[in-house]
């Protein structure tokens, strides 16, 4: 699918079970638009591994991935989404990638132009831990 808001593309994927919690709608997928960084529910994922590098290559690989998606997406919403976001925080620390770098490598990235400003929000996520 093509993002909504801005119409770029986007990467869907499956959501497991376990990190369900963190997405808003219960829905069993999103879809991370790969240049506003937006998220977007999906009722039917692709079964396949996501390819966020489709995103940026400051993406994680592995276990990090999906936990790091819903992080980027819950960003814009800081505040009202912040245990979610504490918790995939350390979801991403235990995984074994750097949530602090990704999202520094994203606002460096020439081919993302993201809806909330990155630098802004890594500075408020240092803050909540
Ligand atoms: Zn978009």
């Amino acid at each position: 699918m093509d993002c909504p808001a801005c119409g770029a593309a986007t990467v869907a994927f499956a959501v497991p079970a376990d990190l369900r919690e963190f997405l808003p709608g219960g829905d069993p997928g999103a879809a991370l638009c790969a240049e506003c960084l937006r998220l977007h529910p999906v009722a039917d994922p692709p079964a396949e591994p996501p390819a966020f590098a489709a995103v940026s290559d400051a993406f994680p690989d592995g276990e990090a991935a999906v936990p790091m998606a819903l992080l980027v997406g819950l960003l814009d919403s800081l505040a009202r989404y912040r245990a979610e976001i504490t918790a995939l925080l350390e979801r991403v620390e235990r995984a074994g990638s750097d949530p602090f770098l990704v999202v520094d490598r994203l606002a460096d990235d020439p081919g993302i132009d993201a809806a909330t400003d990155l630098r802004r929000r890594r500075h408020q996520l240092e803050q909540l831990l």
